[in-house]
This record gives C-alpha cells, sequence and structure tokens, in this order.
C-alpha cells in the first residue's frame, strides 16, 4: 500500500522501474519545481523487486508522453488533503509530438521549418516511433 498519510497535496509517481527514476527527474525538469521534490531509489517491491518513487508536493502538469517513453510502467497518484483522489497507470504512448527529433539526413523537416514533428509508435518492445514526414524509424533513448 502506498504511504500517502504525509503527502497532503501533489503527485506521487508510483511503480517507476529501479534506475529510472533520476531519468524522469532530469527529462521532466523536475528540479525546476518549488516545491519539495523527493525522489526516492531502490525502495523494495512486490511487483518489480526494486523500484523508484517521486514524490511532488504540488499540483504540475507533467509530461505524461516523456513519462510514458521513459517508463510505461509507472503509476501516477493524485493526492489532495492526504487523500488519494485518482491513480492513473500509463502506457507506451501511440504517437508524440515534438519529443524525438529525424535522424534521416533527407528528411523535409531537416531542411525545412516543419515545427513540432509527430512520431507514431511502431514497435513497443524497442520504444521505436517512425517520422510523419519520411517513414523513417527513431528509437526512444533517455539522455
Ligand atoms: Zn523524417
Amino acid at each position: 500500500m502506498l504511504n500517502v498519510a504525509k503527502l497532503k497535496k501533489g503527485i506521487v509517481i508510483d511503480h517507476i522501474n529501479a534506475g529510472k527514476g533520476f531519468d524522469i527527474y532530469k527529462e521532466l525538469h523536475l528540479n525546476d519545481i518549488d516545491d519539495a521534490v523527493v525522489l526516492m531509489k531502490g525502495l523494495p517491491s512486490k511487483k518489480l523487486g526494486k523500484k523508484d518513487m517521486i514524490k511532488i508536493e504540488t499540483d504540475v502538469e507533467l509530461d505524461m508522453d516523456v513519462l510514458g517513453l521513459i517508463d510505461p510502467d509507472v503509476t501516477i497518484n493524485y493526492v489532495a488533503d492526504g487523500e488519494l483522489i485518482s491513480k492513473v497507470k500509463l502506457t507506451l504512448p501511440k504517437k508524440v509530438t515534438g519529443i524525438l527529433e529525424c535522424k534521416n539526413p533527407r528528411c523535409i523537416s531537416q531542411y525545412e521549418h516543419t515545427g513540432p514533428i509527430t512520431f507514431y509508435l511502431v514497435d513497443p518492445k524497442t520504444k521505436t516511433y517512425r517520422c510523419e514526414y519520411c517513414d523513417s524509424y527513431t528509437t526512444f533513448r533517455s539522455r
């Protein structure tokens, strides 16, 4: 059971695969939040063996696409007045816009200003996506 007793308001990102917590922290720029953000790593988990967890003591808009890309197995718990008000189970996004870059040198996005590119999921196992313009494949990796 998730202990939210100490969290009055905010978000708990739970069931993060061990080691991914810091990637999420970086990629979602949680360092920029003024309120308390706690990254816990290597917690014991029945489901995962070990897991990471992040508590954010404020309401923020999380980028679910980025989060889903880094770790599609996480659960997001929203807490208000010390109680769990909703729970969201993430999945790998079917399409993402403005997150991935096309690496094909002949893609129109390389020499024309196309704006944010949309990529469509091709292979969930390898997190491979297809460029909307040139159909070439890009695989997501945390930086
Ligand atoms: Zn392309």
